[in-house]
């Protein structure tokens, strides 16, 4: 593999980035690309040897299916076949947070490769509202598969430097649109129909569009698993978006027992706030998730980023501070957890 080139995407460079990347998509390359939730490795959704690439170039195992993105709402019938039971709760759906960061499962037309779903029945389908990606989706005239420009099990990237510690040297072009707007990866659900009845959504994975915002157009569950399941969305594999640094998600302070002379690194959400962990141990290294007032928002932006930073420090582990679990902080303590989970 040649070395991994960086295309910058600023307003007067778009164009030529944005061609630059149909170029090597049209060739059954692959190419990183800027979304709103993380950056994603992306490859023509329509041939089956490019999207090949994408799972070898992430040691990404074949079971764990890509999701797939389009230019349009239009677009939605050649790549999926909407049952005539749900169209209106898809139409309520696209319309309301599309382009946007929901994900829905529907049954898969033919002429998306089994390997993009993984041989299921079904395919993941949403269109990005980030401005480059849309530009690149529009210009190439085909669907784009593209899951998160990582290695398998790994952290999102939010950033083109982060995608070049993930993967550089193994894909031939990253598309650099600065930090991603979301922070963590799209909310993915399936819909099951219910006569008379608003429809229940099928929670496969917390993210940007809160269970809150859904429950407006019908009854949102999660998704359960069991231990052993072959994964309904990998990105719910146990363990997942995991740094190299034991990463602990201390849910009571009162289980920290430090180990003399050990180094720990906080990952801060409540910082200096009435009991919040920043006092519970001297510190090697604090980084916060949410430094300004952002909050929960601010902290899914940030998150990925600091969970870098914090496994680049050469710490014993790092220790991650419970945010509250509503709205945003169901999809930021649900990605804690599996960073958090044995491996
Ligand atoms: P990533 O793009 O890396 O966030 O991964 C895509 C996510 O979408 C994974 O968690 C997949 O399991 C999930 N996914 C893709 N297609 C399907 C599908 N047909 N059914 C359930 N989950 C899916
Ligand atoms: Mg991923």
């Amino acid at each position: 593999m040649p070395e991994t080139r960086i295309v910058h995407a600023a307003d007067d460079e778009m164009k030529d980035a944005v061609r630059a990347a149909c170029a090597l998509l049209r060739a059954g390359e692959i190419a990183a690309l800027p979304t709103e939730t993380v950056y994603g490795l992306a490859a023509d959704a329509l041939n089956p040897a490019a999207v090949a690439k994408v799972f070898a170039a992430k040691q990404r195992p074949s079971f764990d299916p890509l999701i797939v993105h389009i230019a349009s709402r239009g677009d939605l019938k050649t790549v999926a076949i909407v049952p005539d039971d749900i169209v209106e709760t898809v139409n309520q759906l696209t319309t309301a947070f599309w382009p946007g960061p929901l994900t829905l499962i529907l049954p898969k037309h033919p002429d998306v490769p089994d390997l993009v779903t993984s041989g299921l029945s079904t395919v993941a389908v949403r269109q990005s509202a980030h401005p480059v990606f849309r530009a690149i989706n529009k210009e190439l005239g085909k669907p784009i598969a593209a899951p998160s420009a990582n290695r398998f099990g790994r952290i999102s990237p939010t950033s083109a430097s982060a995608v070049m510690k993930e993967l550089g040297g193994r894909i031939p072009l990253i598309v650099d649109a600065g930090a991603c707007s979301e922070g963590v990866e799209s909310t993915i659900i399936s819909i099951e129909p219910r006569a008379g009845k608003k429809p229940v959504f099928h929670l496969h994975r917390a993210g940007p569009v809160t269970k809150e915002q859904l429950q407006d157009y019908g009854k949102v569950e999660k998704v359960r698993e069991k231990p052993g399941d072959l994964p309904h969305a990998p990105g719910q594999l146990p363990s997942h978006y995991a740094p190299l640094t034991p990463l602990v998600l201390l849910e009571k302070p009162e289980d920290f027992k430090p180990e003399p002379g050990k180094k720990y690194g906080l990952l801060s959400y409540r910082g200096e706030d009435d009991g919040a962990y920043i006092t519970l141990h001297d510190w090697e290294t604090v980084e916060s998730l949410s430094p300004g007032s952002g909050k929960l928002a601010e902290a899914a932006i940030r998150l990925f980023f600091v969970m870098r930073l914090l496994d680049e420090a050469g710490l014993d582990a790092i220790i991650a501070e419970p945010v509250s679990e509503t709205g945003l902080g169901v999809a930021i303590m649900d990605r804690l957890r599996r960073a958090s989970a044995n491996r």
